[in-house]
């Protein structure tokens, strides 16, 4: 089992890289299936979720005409539902009448993903879901945040690689690692 230190932490692999393409293939296979005849956009969250988008956008292939666009919010909100999203990468597209998918890295207590999707439909988009890689469900705190796509549950440990950063490093990582206690 690969290793990997990181400012005084151990973390040890989780999730090799051919298990993570199972996972995403599973997530790519049910929205091919569910956007057939629709041209959905994604809104891929950055940073974090970009080497997932990457990968899920060609395990979809070219069976579904669709659109990708980023978007980067600011992870410090402080705040209630009510709260301000603080855009440091503004959404670039025009989502009015659109069926979005947002892509995420990972949802823990899910307030990311709340106020993304108020956002999107207030934005006027048709519909709007959610496609995470992992996905911590003892940890969900907003309901409407629970993505409609996961390609695996995790319990509540840290975790880095595959876009996962711990303090800007390792996202660069083939695999997802666990901190070990
Ligand atoms: P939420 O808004 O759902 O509470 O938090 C989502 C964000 O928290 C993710 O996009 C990610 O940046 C960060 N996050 C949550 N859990 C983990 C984790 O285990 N590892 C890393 N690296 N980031 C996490």
């Amino acid at each position: 089992m690969r290793c990997i230190d990181e400012q005084g932490y151990h973390f040890e692999e989780w999730l090799t890289p051919a298990e993570i393409a199972g996972d995403v293939k599973q997530v790519a296979d049910r929205i091919r299936a569910d956007y057939r005849d629709k041209e959905p956009l994604f809104v891929v969250v950055l940073n974090g979720a970009f080497v997932f988008a990457s990968d899920l956008m060609r395990a979809i292939g070219d069976d579904i005409r669709c659109e990708v666009t980023f978007i980067r919010v600011s992870s410090y909100f402080g705040m209630a539902t009510t709260g301000r999203l603080e855009f440091i990468v503004p959404l670039q597209q025009v989502v009015d009448q659109r069926d979005v998918i947002i892509v995420e890295d990972i949802v823990d207590s899910g307030l990311t993903i709340h106020q993304l999707k108020a956002h999107m439909r207030g934005l006027g988009a048709s519909s709007v879901k959610v496609a995470s890689m992992l996905f911590k469900p003892s940890k969900l705190e907003y309901p409407d945040a629970k993505p409609d796509y996961v390609g695996r549950e995790i319990s509540e440990e840290f975790v880095i690689g595959y876009g996962l950063d711990f303090d800007g490093f390792c996202r660069n990582l083939d695999a997802i690692y666990k901190v070990k206690k």
